[in-house]
């Protein structure tokens, strides 16, 4: 059996699949259990605070109840938090494997990173040109399924959310993973169209389970999750530096919204959704994004992995309902 590597955040998988690691992504394994709060509920009783973010208790409860004895963690362009994380695992006995994306989106500064990683796990470059093309035929299908939610309208938001979001690690076997997003298009493929005003998805991952199901069933349609796109690698490139060059969730806000722009105006979204964590540096950039998208953006804070409440229900029906009656003014 081929051995497990967990990671905190995306990072060039390309490398873990051609050392013949099984890629494993921590956060994947917290919010799909169908009892993540355990996870949280053992960080705890180790000590974590309880006015800490959620997902970076999930992570650290995820690799003490399993066998994962090595973590990449990504110590610049993902979470504030990650430092302390990957110390207290050091201190656990998992072997940490630091990984960063230069904040400056510097080429040369990539190019060192996947070349420590390309080391750390023993890939040469030939090693990595035998999956290149496989992962790469793996996205075109999640990049197909995206644009048959957006364009097409037969993929609901949390289909799209779902493989999206599992690209980062595709679910540990790339080629079967292909093969499952081949069969979910052919099927996809005979759907009517859904209805419903388009909305857009921005920010971490949702870590509340009913979300998409609570939107989708108030006659909305997701047609953009801007996170979980970027897990899938949307800027296809030969190069994998480019690639990661591209994509842009590590980059900033400001890498991030001239993407989020960008498909707010190709798809046509009437409103967004904007998802905070609890405790999360990140809120802090709701600031811009209500200033600067043009469209109206409600924002909404998840705490544990558990079902929306009553206030966040009532704020996403009073939202939509005003999206509704501009959509019928407009008519
Ligand atoms: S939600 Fe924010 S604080 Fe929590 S793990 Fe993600 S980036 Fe870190």
């Amino acid at each position: 059996m081929s051995r497990v590597a967990g990671f905190t955040t995306t990072i060039p998988v390309e490398v873990l699949f051609a050392s013949g690691a099984t890629p494993c992504d921590l956060n994947n394994v917290f919010v799909t259990h169908p009892d993540p709060i355990h996870y949280v509920a053992r960080a705890e009783k180790d000590g974590f605070p309880k006015n800490m973010c959620n997902w970076i208790k999930g992570l650290y409860g995820v690799v003490r109840e399993s066998a994962i004895d090595t973590v990449i963690t990504v110590m610049e362009g993902d979470c504030s938090n990650t430092r302390a994380l990957a110390e207290i695992l050091s201190y656990r006995g998992v072997r940490i494997v630091p990984f960063s994306f230069p904040f400056d989106r510097e080429r040369e500064s990539l190019a060192r990173e996947i070349d420590k990683l390309m080391h750390t796990f023993g890939v040469d470059p030939t090693m990595l040109a035998s999956v290149d093309a496989g992962l790469r035929a793996v996205r075109e299908s999640l990049a197909l399924i995206d644009r048959m939610t957006w364009e097409d309208r037969v993929v609901t938001g949390e289909e799209n959310h779902l493989w999206q979001l599992r690209a980062s690690d595709m679910e540990g076997d790339y080629e079967q993973y292909g093969k499952a997003a081949k069969g979910f298009i052919e099927e996809a493929r005979h759907r009517g169209p859904i209805r419903g005003i388009p909305l857009g998805y921005v920010g971490v991952p949702p870590i509340n389970p009913d979300l998409y199901a609570f939107v989708e069933g108030l006659g909305c349609h997701v047609i953009y999750n801007e996170v979980q796109r970027q897990f899938s690698l949307p800027f296809s490139s030969d190069d994998i530096i480019e690639r990661y060059r591209l994509y842009t969730y590590p980059y900033g806000i400001f890498a991030r919204l001239t993407d989020i722009r960008q498909e707010i105006d190709r798809r046509g979204i009437r409103g967004v959704i904007h998802y905070v964590q609890a405790f999360c540096y990140r809120v802090v950039e709701d600031i811009i994004l209500k200033e600067t998208l043009g469209v109206p953006v409600i924002t909404i804070e998840g705490d544990l992995p558990k079902p929306l409440d009553t206030r966040t229900k009532l704020r996403l029906e009073a939202f939509i309902e005003m999206l509704k009656e501009r959509a019928d003014g407009d008519d």
